[in-house]
């Protein structure tokens, strides 16, 4: 009856989480479970006891961080400690991951803080020297650093063209990613498609819009359309097609006012690259977003290919 009691103090204790130094002789283990107050302590506590109940606190505890601490502190681990060794090897995984992110978030964070370039194009666009994306974008100079454009073009739209869940499957199971593809565009004849993917949504979508800066591109517009003839740039000069994977987007001239007959993926494509008015077809696996969008961007870069 006494083990008993000890245990209902305990409970009480885990649930207000100030617990550790009520139970006997545990300041070790009870300074373990300390703050969790779980499931786990109240089943194996009533099993094994008072050492049942804690080292089944801090094996669910442990879980999240590797689980070796748990079982193996108190001799008889009981159902906790295998818990915690189960925890263990499966969110060990899981651990690394959260590290992981942090440390790539923190990464996003000091970029953000202060850009200090590394390249010579950067150097040369934070004095002032450059002072038009377009400038590097002729000399088909490789972007490196995501800031040059933010700094050149600071009214960039994004646009999210798809964001859906992926998993890989392991021995340990499901690991889940989100994948998100994103397009970048200042509505004036720049556009860029990104992707990325990662463990949480937001970082998905830092990663996609990085690729896309980096994948910057500058398209011609005109009037092409054989009833309008209006010198404005509101369409393409030409009728196109362009292709990525399987995908295939034809492109053709329209009247101003129009609008942008597409699909969704394409019409947002269109919109950020600043085209106002197109008919469009399209063939292959269009379900596959990210095809579409570059085959769409395909057939504007081959248009400038043309004017040329
Ligand atoms: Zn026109």
């Amino acid at each position: 009856m006494a083990e008993i009691s000890v245990n209902t103090e305990k409970k009480t204790d885990n649930a207000t989480s100030t617990t550790g130094r009520v139970t006997k002789g545990g300041s070790e283990g009870g300074n373990k479970s300390g703050d969790s107050g779980s499931r786990g302590g109240y089943k194996s506590g009533n099993r094994g006891g008072d050492i049942g109940s804690r080292s089944g606190d801090s094996g669910s505890r442990g879980g999240y961080r590797g689980g070796s601490r748990s079982g193996d502190s108190r001799g008889r681990s009981g159902f906790g400690g295998r818990g915690g060794f189960g925890g263990g090897g499966f969110r060990g995984d899981s651990r690394g991951n959260v590290v992981d992110l942090k440390r790539r978030v923190r990464r996003f964070d000091m970029e953000k803080a202060a850009w200090v370039p590394k390249t010579e194009i950067g150097k040369k666009v934070a004095n002032g020297e450059i002072k038009s994306i377009d400038e590097i974008l002729e000399k088909n100079i490789r972007i490196k650093e995501p800031e040059i454009i933010e700094k050149l073009l600071p009214n960039l739209e994004e646009e999210i063209l798809e964001n859906k869940r992926v998993q890989r499957v392991t021995t340990n199971g499901r690991v889940m990613r989100f994948k998100v593809i994103m397009a970048v565009g200042d509505g004036d004849g720049h556009i860029g498609i990104g992707q990325g993917k990662a463990k949480e949504v937001p970082i998905a979508i830092q990663q996609a819009v990085r690729a896309a800066k980096l994948n910057l591109i500058k398209i011609n517009r005109g009037c092409g359309s054989w009833f309008c003839n209006c010198g404005k740039q509101h369409t393409i000069p030409v009728t196109m097609v362009g292709t990525s994977g399987s995908v295939n987007v034809k492109l053709v001239p329209a009247t101003g006012g129009l609008g942008l007959v597409a699909g969704e993926v394409t019409k947002k494509v269109l919109s950020l690259a600043g085209i106002k008015d197109v008919w469009s077809w399209s063939s292959g696996h269009t379900r596959t977003s990210l095809n579409l969008a570059q085959a769409t961007v395909d057939a504007l870069v081959k248009c400038k290919e043309m004017k040329k």
